[in-house]
């Protein structure tokens, strides 16, 4: 019998006397908790709370595909100032307080994802069942976005799962499967088939019904750990103390959520929950509007889009892929292709170099399946849809083919010119070139229109972006197709024009010469990387050229530099590094002694300074002014190459910084080097780049688009949101 229905929740009751409260969101794929729910979900609250006698109310979902998946962030980017934010706060927090208050026990029924206000809605009913499917997912994870939880998360949490678990989900942003919530006590009951569910949630409501509701105003202590570290204020302090120095040595400046959270965990535990509440929503009040938490979820919505172009539903569908040369970045292509259910075929130059590539291959489907991405018999069937040939065997009937060869302008056209002849008249050819103009590759081919650029990133599973290159002969359903493609292998595409590099190599060439020039001039390694991953990247310059291969990237670097007609490095140091053969993780050596552990390689750094013949004034700073400047010396030139990039018609402003956070991890919370140096001021940025350049030298000089823009401190994309 339905006692209260509105758009998005109905209550009903249930034969045995048990009230269901049901969420489904119209329109949506998954439940949210939009400003409509939130009021829906007031209103029936009211209704239940005028019954006369409430024996229990359970929580749970219309839709198959899961819980709540969180807040509404299209809600949250309307938000236009700290009143707003603290506003929306306190509603959820007056809501899920009312839910916690019901005079009878409640108890939600969690299948598929249950985040963040989702799981703040769970967690204001006394008992939770948890249905054991693969998608189902309990976890708070707005302080990756910026935020902190706000509508009772921080209090809630550490008093059902007790305070380090508590801390793993806030900060560490850890997401619990069904089994590891029941472990933890974050769940009650857990069901792994549909019948079973239906009987556990039955024994579950008796239950409820039994026990009745539940205090929760302090810590569980269950476990021996708990009994010894969180029961007395001693241990909590260790804990808090600890989690504070993780904060202060892991989160990068200006990124204030992780501390805001830790902040209300520790006042509730200290003064009790009200007082804890009332932290949290000031605190989430502060986050809503800095520019982390904009930033954040500004690239949330980018790759959202991005993933979802207009333009692209016509593009063909590729079944069959080709790809030539079975290296580092082939067999990645190949073993990604095949994972998403393509054939694969895989060219190599000989038998030699054909069986180290499928090697690669095995190795990378079997640490797919340790990490479990797919199970061992998917890996092994996946596997076997990958075949490699000497002949071309197979391309006669492939729907693209993505060149990996090594990186030689004239190898990669007469490849291309014997593709031609062996494809079908509707394949689609795209190079993988980093640095090579993907025009010059067209030339003389009978269908450059056929011909595009892919640019994947190492390692190909974990990059999540892709450089779809279009030169002016390419054709737009070539374009299409390329950029269809990359959805369907998961990643992020973004279009960007056929210069130098394109945009990611191009930016970021600048940044990893300037370290190199910071070691010669003496300055540690390992302080050099430290400072990038405070300003939040995700590794040092120099941890980042061990990845990539000290010869990989001088020879880009070689390439880019050319063609743009800038003067070649001097680069003594560097090219001794690599005679020694001191070429990076690879070589197991080069800017770090890779090993369980990297550590500095202190030869590395005393060739590199044993080389170094320059007079940096830096040298004549105190250390603190050094490691100051040092940063700017590294993000400047960074902003300048992005801002000559979009000068250059490579991409628009904001694809430039998407492509710079999602090919290399570029501080996300900055936004990227564009958003960067709009927060900062664009006026603030040439001031700092002409300063560098008188002291330092004309590589510092802000490019005609920077300059051009600081006269009038236009930033390079609308600030906020
Ligand atoms: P790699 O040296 O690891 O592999 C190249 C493979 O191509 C080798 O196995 C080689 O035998 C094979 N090959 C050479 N000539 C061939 C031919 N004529 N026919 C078929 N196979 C041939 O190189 P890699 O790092 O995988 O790079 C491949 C391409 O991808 C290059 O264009 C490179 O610029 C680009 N790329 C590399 C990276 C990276 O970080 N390694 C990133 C993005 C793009």
């Amino acid at each position: 019998m339905s006692i209260f229905r509105s758009e998005t929740v109905a209550v009903d009751r249930d034969s045995d006397g048990s009230f269901v409260v049901t969420i489904d969101v119209p329109g949506r794929a998954v439940n949210v908790l939009t400003g409509r729910v939130i009021a829906d979900l007031d209103a029936a609250l009211d209704e239940l709370a005028k019954l006369p006698r409430l024996p229990v109310v359970a929580v749970r979902s219309g839709k198959p595909t899961g819980f709540l998946a969180g807040a509404d962030l299209a809600e949250f980017t309307a938000i236009r100032d700290t009143a707003e934010a603290l506003a929306v706060s306190e509603r959820g927090q007056r809501l899920f307080d009312k839910l916690a208050a019901l005079p009878g026990p409640s108890v939600a029924v969690v299948a598929g994802p249950c985040l963040g206000g989702g799981l703040e809605l769970a967690l204001a009913c006394d008992y939770r069942l948890v249905f054991d499917r693969p998608s189902t997912q309990l976890g708070l994870p707005e302080v990756e976005l910026g935020l902190l939880p706000g509508w009772g998360g921080t209090q809630r949490l550490p008093r059902v799962v007790g305070l380090e678990r508590a801390l793993k989900v806030i900060l560490g942003g850890r997401r619990l499967d069904a089994k590891k919530a029941l472990q933890w006590g974050l769940s009650d009951a857990i069901a792994a088939t549909e019948a079973e569910l239906r009987e556990r949630y039955a024994k579950l409501l008796v239950r409820a019904v039994g026990e009745g509701k539940r205090r929760r105003d302090r810590l569980p202590l269950s476990g021996w750990r708990q009994k010894l570290l969180e029961s007395n204020p001693i241990g909590r302090r260790l804990i808090l103390r600890g989690t504070e120095r993780l904060i202060r040595t892991r989160v990068p400046d200006d990124m204030p959520a992780p501390a805001e959270a830790l902040g209300a965990v520790r006042l509730g535990l200290e003064r009790g929950v009200a007082e804890g509440l009332k932290r949290e929503r000031e605190a989430a009040s502060r986050l809503a509007v800095s520019p982390a938490c904009r930033n954040l979820i500004g690239l949330f919505f980018q790759r959202e889009s991005l993933r979802k172009p207009a333009g692209i539903e016509s593009a063909r569908e590729v079944k069959r892929v080709g790809v030539v040369g079975a290296g580092v970045m082939g067999a990645g292509i190949a073993q990604l292709a095949a994972l998403q259910g393509r054939d694969v075929v895989v060219q190599e130059v000989n038998q030699a170099a054909l069986a180290a590539g499928m090697a690669r291959l095995d190795d990378l489907f079997a640490k797919a399946a340790e990490r479990k991405r797919v199970s061992a018999e998917e890996a092994k069937a996946r596997r076997a849809a990958v075949k490699g040939t000497t002949s071309w065997e197979g391309f006669a009937s492939v729907d693209l083919v993505i060149e990996a060869a090594v990186e030689d302008l004239e190898l990669k056209r007469n490849l291309f010119k014997e593709l031609a002849a062996r494809v079908g008249p509707d394949c689609v050819l795209a190079t993988n070139t980093s640095s090579l103009a993907v025009a010059r590759v067209q030339e003389g081919l009978p269908h450059p229109q056929r011909v595009g650029g892919m640019h994947f990133f190492n390692p190909v599973h974990k990059m999540p972006l892709v450089e779809v290159v279009r030169p002016p002969a390419t054709s737009e359903a070539t374009a299409a197709l390329l950029t269809k493609f990359a959805i369907d292998l998961g990643k992020v595409p973004v279009r960007v024009g056929d210069g130098p590099g394109f945009v990611v190599n191009r930016v970021l060439m600048p940044y990893l010469d300037e370290a190199v020039r910071l070691v010669g001039e003496g300055l540690p390694i390992a302080e050099i990387d430290a400072l990038m991953r405070r300003f939040g990247m995700p590794m040092g310059p120099l941890a980042l050229l061990d990845q990539i291969g000290l010869d990989v990237a001088a020879h880009v670097a070689r390439l880019v530099r050319m063609q743009l007609g800038r003067p070649a490095e001097e680069g003594g140091a560097f090219e001794r590094m690599r005679e020694k053969g001191w070429l990076g993780e690879k070589a197991k050596l080069g800017f770090y002694r890779h090993g369980a552990k990297s550590t500095p390689h202190r030869e590395a750094q005393e060739l590199m300074k044993q080389s170094y013949s320059g007079s940096s004034p830096s040298l004549k700073l105190p250390k603190a002014a050094r490691l100051a400047e040092a940063r700017e010396r590294l993000v400047l030139p960074m902003v300048n190459e992005a801002a000559a990039a979009l000068a250059d018609g490579l991409a628009d402003a904001a694809t430039i910084d998407v492509a710079m956070v999602f090919g290399t991890g570029w501080a996300p919370h900055r936004g990227g080097p564009l958003s960067y140096a709009g927060s900062r001021g664009v006026g603030d940025v040439a001031r700092s780049l002409e300063q560098l350049a008188s002291r330092h030298g004309p590589r510092f000089a802000p490019c005609a688009e920077l300059s051009r823009r600081a006269a009038t401190d236009a930033p390079f994309r609308p600030t906020g949101r």
